[in-house]
């Protein structure tokens, strides 16, 4: 059996897609769970704090973490086949869009919308991602994982996980107290096709909608919109879409004619790509970082920025369309360091 190694002073830029430079006091990869509790003993008795990545494609990476990064690597999947759902258990450290292409191999159905979302299956859950008219709330049924309060591994239901729009309670009372070692998903036997969103409805015209046709035409529309990260670095929306009272909606849609509009369960979803885009946003540029020239949501960085360079610039958005809109944009990806 290899023995658990824990690097000190190691560079994280490989390590976050948006290619920022940050460095771990100490670090270690985790693949097998024995060495998962063994380095979270092992930051507890030398009270280090606790960092659990996975890809990294939506963190904010700030100066030297003080204690003890771990990335989680655990690998394998099972599955158990019943008459409407079959049941996959995905150790945390397999890539998403990998599962997504394995499930679709064996005919299972529902993730084919959520293709191509970089990241781990373990961080799924942290923000419920999800793209296209789905969410991972959708198809999850428990997550495994160990609970530093309890110093052993849990389970937790879906409904434990009180999942959300780009939420879960991973980010409030379990943030940085639940380290996901397990996902367990309930995947459709029988396709159900979600085509809601009309750029995928005009993609799909003509022929029958099967469920590759929707993952290919998904990625189609995702490549042609979003910058691959491995040429210009970038964690994706770099704003979650604002929710506003049905009120302040109609008082903005008075004012701004063509301001799309979604319904949620606790208002109105707005898109917060059209309001930076409508603010002139799009394709600005700060010194190292910028806004994507296609896509307003997405914030990059064009080699040698930080955290600092790139947060200064999403406080300058915030503060413009708090102005112009009387609406608060929310970071989606995590924030890390001093
Ligand atoms: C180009 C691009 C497109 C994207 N498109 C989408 C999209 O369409 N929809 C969407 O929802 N997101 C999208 N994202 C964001 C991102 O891909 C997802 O949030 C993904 O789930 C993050 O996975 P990760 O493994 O990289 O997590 P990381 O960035 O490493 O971590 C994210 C958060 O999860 C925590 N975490 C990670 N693993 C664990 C674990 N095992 N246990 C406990 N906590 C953990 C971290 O502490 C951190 O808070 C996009 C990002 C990029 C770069």
């Amino acid at each position: 059996m290899n023995t658990l190694s824990i690097g000190e002073n190691i560079d994280l830029q490989p390590f976050n897609t948006l290619a920022l430079p940050a460095r771990a006091r100490y670090f270690a990869a985790i693949d097998t769970t024995d060495h998962l509790t063994e380095a979270l003993n092992w930051a507890q008795t030398k009270k280090l704090p606790l960092l659990v990545i996975g890809g990294g494609s939506n963190i904010i990476l700030r100066g030297t973490w003080p204690g003890l990064v771990l990335q989680i690597a655990l690998q394998g999947k099972k599955m158990q086949r019943g008459n409407e759902h079959a049941s996959v258990t995905v150790a945390a450290g397999e890539n998403w869009h990998a599962l997504v292409q394995w499930s679709l191999h064996e005919q299972l159905f529902g993730l084919e919308n959520l293709t191509l979302i970089p990241g781990t299956a373990g961080a799924a859950p942290i923000q419920n991602i999800g793209a296209y008219g789905v969410e991972l709330s959708q198809f999850l049924h428990a997550v495994r994982g160990y609970s530093l309060d309890e110093k052993s591994i849990i389970e937790l239901s879906a409904e434990d996980c009180r999942l959300g729009y780009r939420d879960s309670i991973f980010k409030h009372a379990l943030r940085d107290r639940f380290v996901i070692t397990e996902v367990v998903l309930a995947l459709r036997t029988q396709f159900a096709p979600v085509v809601s969103y009309p750029a995928l409805r005009e993609k799909l015209q003509g022929g029958a909608v099967t469920a590759q046709r929707i993952e290919q035409a998904v990625r189609a529309i995702r490549q042609s919109k979003l910058p691959n990260p491995a040429q210009l670095p970038n964690a994706g929306s770099f704003f979650k879409n604002p929710v506003v009272t049905a009120a302040h909606y109609a008082e903005l849609a008075a004012r701004h004619i063509g301001l799309p509009q979604f319904q949620a369960p606790n208002g109105i979803k707005v898109p917060a790509a059209w309001l930076l885009d409508r603010a002139g946003w799009k394709g600005q540029r700060r010194g190292h970082v910028g806004v994507h020239a296609e896509q307003a949501l997405v914030l990059i960085n064009y080699g040698g920025g930080d955290a600092d360079e790139l947060l200064e610039l999403a406080q300058a958005i915030q503060a413009d369309v708090q102005h112009r809109f009387g609406v608060t944009l929310e970071l989606e990806p995590n924030v890390y360091g001093n």
